[in-house]
């Protein structure tokens, strides 16, 4: 993991060697602190005519004490989006002022500016966002929309701290929406936060789109969807259905719901980047228009949602308190990541959105996604997040995580002869880390699951050094029976076209043919929109795992496709090419000893025995 203190070093030093003296003075510049400020609020700007040019008008107002120069920063990334990202890149037209004059500024780094106020009062600080990219940590502009989260567009003093409160106020037209997880404060599109932490954590939309709400749990639960009309009826309730079933489910295991009201913001459109990103009391969900109605989609919601108590408050030591102007690493995305998809799976068949086949049909592929990556512990993976991987150990923190959650929870309710659980320990680290104001370390994480599991006898120190400090695969042999499960691995042989596509529109066009390929060898093109491949129509996302499950061990030698070229419709010929894949399943052992049925239940129904 390249440290951020010695990775800006050496890019000076790199500077240095080319440039000579003026990298040489960067390089000694003193510790930058920023003249106190006060008395903050932004105004944003997404009208009409803003968002047609594809920006936002920001604009900073603060008081200063007096002539000492101010240093602002722009955050380099997002909470839970392990990426730098370094929005100053899309400021432009930066312009300090005041009492009606331009003041004096300069950039001191790529995300810091120094502003040289002449003489206490008031300074406003104007710049241009440029809001073109879909991400959801990135602002985004429609003609009929804004999305933008704080961290894109929000000024900070450096090195004053983050305990300063600010109001935003939204500028745009009469007929539009705005919607955001902010408290509302005095005046009409006007908006409070405490802290910057706080400021900074909560998506907007801005323009039209659909808005409905729900009580669950004692909660608002609020849906903001874009484009306007994706939030059809059938979708809504169907939606409000999931919620009141995984909710309540996550709300028991920490025995509170820590927000005031919840939005679910989503954008579904033809060319996302896909996925969610938490907050704390919202989620911003991005999504391919042929993914409005999938079957993974509960998934994702109870997943984002289960982050407001893992991570956006129960939280590793490393990332509290964030900071912004550069990576965060830490060796516990596999907690904050994968547990958190443990328990959207467990909310999912707790709340009856799924059975308990449907559970271990998650976990058996959550087991097939890390077969085929390199050996990797899972501590290193979750340091790794900011860099990506190339080598297809990426993100495998997510599915390893998963697993050693369920490996955890099962060894623990083992020892405690079913009396204790994860559950727990995720409770009683949340009430004695988070409510505390302090993170948890490895030694409160290790010491809450041995104090639940009533044994000190070395087992789970053994599990941190093999499987999330080493390399060793996890231990489904020795654990899943504990549970009256099994883990069996398969070679299925399935057709493979060698074709990438993108779903729109219902059909799925294709943007890469690989050389050598059978679509390649029965003449498919990129361009071509797929209607059906040997009998199975191509709608949505399943299509192709339907027609890899269908012609699975196949003896055919070719099929039909059926694509659409330009207004014309062709079939295809294509010859089968089969390809090997482990094929997990995770089964129920039909004669288990009482004890390890009474475990599996345990899991499935959130109890435990007493
Ligand atoms: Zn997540």
């Amino acid at each position: 993991m390249r440290s951020s203190v010695h990775w800006r070093r050496a890019a000076m030093l790199a500077l240095g060697a080319a440039f000579g003296a003026a990298a040489g003075r960067a390089q000694t510049r003193s510790p930058a602190v920023s003249a106190a400020i006060s008395n903050v609020r932004y105004d944003v700007t997404a009208d009409s005519a803003a968002v047609q040019s594809r920006h936002l008008g920001v604009t900073m107002t603060f008081d200063v004490a007096g002539a000492a120069p101010v240093l602002l920063s722009l955050p380099a990334w997002s909470p839970g989006h392990y990426q730098l990202l370094w929005f100053a890149r899309r400021v432009s037209q930066f312009e300090p002022e005041a009492r009606g004059g331009p003041l004096e500024w300069r950039q001191t780094d790529f995300q810091t500016w120094e502003i040289r106020p002449r003489e206490a009062g008031e300074v406003r600080v104007h710049f241009e966002y440029l809001a073109d990219t879909i991400d959801r940590a990135e602002a985004w502009t429609q003609p009929d929309f804004a999305f933008f989260l704080g961290t894109n567009l929000f000024l900070y003093p450096v090195g004053r701290g983050f305990d300063w409160p600010a109001t935003v106020t939204i500028h745009t037209e009469p007929a539009w929406r705005v919607t955001t997880a902010m408290n509302p404060a005095d005046g009409p599109s006007r908006f409070g936060a405490a802290n910057y932490h706080d400021l900074v954590d909560m998506p907007f939309f801005v323009g039209r789109f659909d808005l409905d709400s729900t009580l669950v749990a004692d909660r608002w639960i609020r849906l903001a969807w874009y484009p306007a009309g994706s939030l059809t009826a059938a979708r809504r309730d169907r939606m409000f259905d999931w919620l009141h079933r995984f909710v309540p489910a996550e709300v028991a295991v920490f025995g509170e719901a820590p927000f005031r009201n919840y939005t679910i913001f989503q954008v579904s459109d033809t060319v996302v980047n896909g996925g969610g990103l938490e907050h704390q009391s919202a989620q911003m969900d991005e999504i391919t228009t042929g993914q409005l109605d999938a079957p993974w989609l509960p998934g994702l919601y109870a997943h984002e949602f289960f982050h407001a108590w893992n991570v956006k408050r129960l939280r590793p030591a490393d990332l509290v308190p964030y900071r912004y102007d550069d990576a965060q690493p830490t060796r516990w995305l596999w907690v904050s990541e994968g547990v958190t998809s443990y328990f959207g799976a467990l909310a999912q068949v707790r709340g009856g959105i799924t059975d308990s086949l449907g559970f271990l049909g998650t976990m058996a592929n959550e087991a097939a996604s890390i077969a085929g990556a390199p050996p990797t512990a899972l501590g290193d993976a979750s340091l790794s997040a900011w860099v990506g991987p190339a080598d297809g150990s990426g993100f495998i923190y997510y599915p390893g995580g998963d697993l050693a959650g369920f490996l955890l929870d099962i060894m623990i309710r083992d020892a405690s002869d079913n009396r204790h659980s994860l559950d727990q320990v995720m409770r009683q680290l949340y009430e004695t880390t988070w409510k505390r104001g302090t993170g948890f370390t490895s030694a409160q994480w290790w010491s809450a699951i041995e104090r639940n599991a009533g044994t000190t006898d070395g087992r789970f120190s053994d599990f941190a050094r093999r499987y999330v400090d080493g390399r060793e695969p996890l231990p489904f042999d020795a654990v899943l029976p504990l549970a009256g499960l099994r883990l069996v691995i398969d070679s299925i042989r399935e057709p493979r076209l060698g074709i990438a596509t993108v779903l729109d529109s219902g059909e799925a066009r294709v943007t890469e043919v690989s050389a050598g390929g059978a679509a390649a060898a029965g003449g498919i093109q990129v361009g071509d929109r797929l209607v059906s491949l040997g009998g199975v129509r191509v709608g949505d996302d399943g299509s192709f795992d339907a027609f890899r499950a269908r012609y699975a061990g196949t003896t055919l030698d070719a099929l039909p496709a059926v694509v659409r070229r330009g207004a014309e419709l062709r079939t295809i010929q294509f010859p089968v090419r089969l390809f090997s894949r482990p094929s997990v399943r995770i089964l129920v052992v039909p004669d288990a000893p009482a004890r390890a049925v009474r475990i599996r239940h345990g899991i499935w129904s959130g109890t435990v025995d007493r």
